[in-house]
């Protein structure tokens, strides 16, 4: 979608540090980062908010799951991550197009702020 960001790494238009990619889902660095790990796992296809949700996009959010525990155990996560997403306002969310943050290696307290 024009004018997304996150489109815009996906098209390559603007640089991200990749780590994964497969058909469905990109996996790159959070440009500020907010633990020793933090990435974001975002749908190839532009989707605002989890509440944009269609019954076709349950095949490419579960193989963003799978892709979180394969970076995760490639990574040596084994201790322990967090896979979070922000949806809408009161959550904080700030890019609209659904992303799920991975952050790990440090404690992570509960609940969050
Ligand atoms: P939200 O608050 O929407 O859940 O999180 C958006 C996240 O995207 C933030 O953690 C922010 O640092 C990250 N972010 C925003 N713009 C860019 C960008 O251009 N590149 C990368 N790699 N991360 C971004
Ligand atoms: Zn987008």
């Amino acid at each position: 979608m024009q004018g997304c960001i996150f489109c815009k790494i996906v098209n390559k238009e603007i640089p991200a540090e990749i780590v994964y990619e497969n058909d469905n889902v990109l996996v790159f660095k959070d440009i500020k980062p907010s633990a020793p790990v933090h990435l974001l796992l975002i749908p190839k296809k532009h989707i605002p908010t989890l509440f944009d949700l269609e019954e076709a996009d349950s095949g490419p959010l579960g193989d963003l799951h799978l892709a979180a525990a394969h970076v995760a155990r490639e990574m040596g996560l084994e201790k322990g991550f967090r896979l979070v997403s922000n949806c809408n306002q009161d959550a904080g969310q700030l890019v609209f197009h659904i992303h799920y943050h991975l952050m790990a290696g440090r404690t992570l307290h509960w609940p969050p702020g």
